[in-house]
């Protein structure tokens, strides 16, 4: 976890913007704050959770950074899961069910002292839902946070799900479209980015040459990047079909990086269809990078003309919100929480096809002056929606909001 305090984002957001903070959590000084979640690297929850725990613990939360522990079998599951619930058919079988339950168990042996003497508990994604059901003596407010597109879920495995997080005390979504029928509040609140991480910091051209020198990629080629984990839903073969169809019109390269994280098993058999996908095209750079390769991300996202980030389904994408915060113009896939960022012609462009995306790639290299415009208006959109003090923000009205009873005055969708 990072050691940074708020102070620190001041020449970024304004005084006003941390004095608010320092307010409204006064009411909450003490309080005890758990986050759970299945990963401490990899992927955008844990990205925020980085930030989150020390700006909490910053404003005087006692606030603390938890992961569930399973092996490769719970993974497969808690993955299979995931993919339901944006979506896909998948199988949903007892010893699923056995497997996911019985982790669960096992980790609450060791969470469940901690866990039922928090004030507030907060659950990320489905992997560690069902502790809930295994804290029966918990004292404080257990909140449901759902960092993926749950739209149009697989009616099988929500119905399961829905049942172990119908008992917490509310529920959180990226945006209103993924927002469900429970029996008890929801909140709609957007993820953000840490302008001051190794991800996100400003880079010297020196840094973000010597980047681009590694890998072969040249500087004088337009660069057309998508960061992603490697996983269907982020589409990177549609990516490089794009790229295909671009067929000389325009001369540029393309960057698909990425690496996995802990909780996601599927990460090596789309790596390797990438890479057969990619065979024989000097002008394709895939590039699997280890879990803590920021500033190359940073660099490469920096050293990008445009950046594609064309999910089939996408919780929110915070690989969209740290393109558009280093001025660049996103096309990416029309679906989720991109739909939050990408508006077009604004600060890109949304597609929903591999030839959609090479027409708007193509119509953009054609156009350098509006690939200047969109960047300039996609960072001013993050700087006013998208950077960690309104996340804060939200995150303390919505332990205010308990703390002082409104509870029941809080409506459910
Ligand atoms: N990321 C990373 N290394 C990778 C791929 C992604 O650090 O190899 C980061 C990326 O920069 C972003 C987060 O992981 O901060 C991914 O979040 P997003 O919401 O885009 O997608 P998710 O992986 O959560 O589905």
């Amino acid at each position: 976890m990072n050691n940074k305090s708020l102070s620190m984002y001041r020449d970024v957001v304004g005084d006003t913007a941390i004095m608010q903070l320092k307010e409204l959590a006064e009411d909450l000084k003490g309080a005890k704050i758990v986050h759970v979640n299945s990963t401490r690297i990899g992927g955008g929850v844990a990205e925020i959770l980085h930030w989150l725990t020390p700006l909490m613990i910053d404003l005087g939360l006692d606030a603390s950074w938890e992961i569930i522990e399973g092996n490769e079998q719970f993974f497969n599951v808690t993955k299979s899961f995931h993919n339901g619930l944006q979506g896909n058919r998948v199988a949903l079988t007892t010893s699923m069910i056995e497997t996911y339950q019985e982790t669960l168990v096992e980790n609450n042996k060791r969470l469940c002292p901690l866990l039922e003497n928090a004030d507030y508990v907060f659950i990320h994604d489905p992997q560690p839902a069902y502790l809930f059901s295994l804290c029966p003596e918990h004292k404080g407010k257990w909140i449901w946070r759902c960092h993926i597109d749950v739209s149009h879920p697989n009616r099988k495995v929500w119905n399961y799900l829905k049942k172990i997080v119908s008992p917490y005390d509310a529920s959180i979504f990226s945006m209103p479209l993924f927002a469900q029928r429970l029996p008890h509040p929801q909140f709609i609140i957007a993820p953000s980015i840490d302008p001051l991480s190794e991800k996100n910091c400003d880079l010297t051209q020196k840094e973000i040459n010597r980047t681009l020198e590694r890998f072969g990629i040249s500087k004088h080629i337009p660069i057309l990047t998508q960061i992603s984990r490697f996983d269907r839903f982020k589409d990177p073969i549609g990516v490089i079909e794009a790229f295909n169809l671009l067929n000389g019109s325009v001369d540029a390269q393309l960057v698909l990086a990425g690496g996995g994280a802990s909780d996601d098993p599927e990460g090596e058999a789309v790596y390797q269809e990438v890479l057969e996908a990619a065979q024989d095209n000097d002008r394709i750079f895939i590039l699997r990078l280890p879990n803590d390769a920021h500033r190359t991300i940073n660099a490469l996202q920096r050293a990008s003309t445009i950046i594609i980030q064309k999910s089939l389904q996408e919780g929110f994408g915070l690989t969209v919100t740290e393109a558009m915060w280093k001025s660049k113009p996103v096309i990416g896939g029309n679906v989720g929480g991109i739909r939050l960022q990408v508006h077009n012609h604004h600060t890109g462009f949304l597609v929903d096809t591999p030839e959609g995306t090479a027409l708007r790639i193509r119509e953009l290299l054609r156009q350098p002056d509006k690939i200047k415009t969109i960047g300039k208006t996609a960072k001013f959109f993050v700087a006013q929606n998208f950077l960690l003090t309104r996340h804060l923000r939200e995150y303390l009205t919505l332990m205010l909001a308990f703390r002082r009873g409104l509870e029941n005055d809080l409506i459910s969708v």
